[in-house]
């Protein structure tokens, strides 16, 4: 919602739901802006398995499961990734930890310019 409302005030204009010409693109990206063939996840840093982030830590107990489990996004994500570069989209990841108030701004003005860029 910040991402959003943010990139809306710089003129960025973006579609939700992470489709494109009706077509569902892989991974569903948080915003897709087709002028720039550019799309955004807002990754969340637990569920997604953000390396060496303190906010991705396994929870004391069923540590296999959560593992196995976060792994499996981290690997289902990636061949998104991959998918969404083959079909010619630029592929750019905002996390969690990035957007905590300190972060925020900077992460954000780094963001449109990426995008603008591309
Ligand atoms: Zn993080």
């Amino acid at each position: 919602m910040i991402v959003r409302r943010f990139l809306h005030a710089q003129g960025l204009r973006f579609r939700l739901h992470g489709k494109y010409r009706g077509k569902k693109l892989p991974g569903k990206p948080d915003l897709v802006f087709p002028k720039y063939r550019t799309v955004v996840f807002v990754n969340g840093c637990f569920w997604h398995g953000h390396q060496h982030c303190r906010y991705y830590r396994l929870p004391k107990t069923r540590r296999a499961y959560w593992k196995k489990k976060i792994e499996g996004n981290r690997h289902r994500d990636a061949q998104n990734y991959v998918r969404l570069v083959e079909e010619g989209w630029n592929v750019l990841l905002v996390w969690g930890c990035e957007l905590a108030a300190a972060k925020r701004e900077k992460t954000l003005n780094a963001l449109a310019l990426r995008i603008l860029k591309i």
